[in-house]
């Protein structure tokens, strides 16, 4: 019968093992805080077919006030940064259906923050975009998932389409503002994204991002239209 009694490790495995638990610690140490994601709602005015999460127009939960948000930035996080360098990206759900964003964009940039958000583009008029630029709004992300056929049918809404391409165009054209377009990929866009892509292109965008659709393996690619 084999001994099974487990052998002590040599001594270079023992350094090994001490120098990786100490570079990792170091690690730890030094992780700076560079992004901080608020999901400010899990209200949305879509309700798409692939959302990962719990959003919908009344999902029966209320919104986290602005000021507790404010409280945990203060007491929690200022204490141990430099906001000057810490993005924070308000997130949902749809952010757009908060009423308060323009005054939580004012706050955390009079704290020395830079802030940006995630929308689906739906209700991103020029004038509502023209307030958030007025407080502050430094970046932003929006969903854009294929063609019209393709958008409207996985956002669940007729207008999709056509709301977010108008909000894109908004975005591309405004200077000194980091954007990005996200298209989530399902199968019907895959033998079309390369004529998406010019699509993006001739409408001016130069930032593009896709990952495979929440159904396949998540998985981002970076792409410079
Ligand atoms: S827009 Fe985003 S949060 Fe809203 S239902 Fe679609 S995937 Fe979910």
């Amino acid at each position: 019968m084999r001994n099974k009694r487990r052998r002590a490790p040599g001594l270079r495995k023992r350094i090994g093992l001490e120098l990786f638990a100490r570079l990792h610690a170091d690690e730890v140490a030094a992780h700076e805080l560079r992004t901080l994601f608020w999901e400010c709602t899990l209200r949305c005015n879509l309700a798409c077919r692939h959302c990962g999460s719990d959003c919908r127009v009344d999902p029966g939960v209320p919104d986290m006030p602005l000021e507790d948000f404010l409280r945990v930035l203060d007491e929690e996080v200022t204490p141990h940064v430099d906001p000057h360098s810490v993005l924070i990206i308000f997130s949902g759900g749809e952010v757009l259906v908060r009423d308060d964003l323009e005054r939580a964009g004012a706050e955390v940039t009079r704290r020395g923050y830079s802030w940006g958000m995630v929308t689906n583009g739906l209700a991103l008029t020029p004038e509502r975009f023209r307030s958030l630029r007025n407080a502050g709004l430094r970046s932003i992300s929006i969903s854009f998932d294929g063609f019209p056929d393709v958008h409207n049918y996985i956002r669940r809404n007729p207008l999709s389409y056509d709301r977010a391409l108008e909000a894109i165009r908004l975005i591309v054209r405004e200077p000194g503002l980091a954007y990005d377009v996200i298209t989530c990929v399902t199968g019907a866009m895959v033998p079309r994204l390369d004529e998406f892509r010019e699509m993006l292109i001739a409408e001016g965008v130069k930032h593009w991002r896709s990952r495979s659709s929440p159904w396949d393996a998540p998985r981002t690619t970076n792409h410079y239209a």
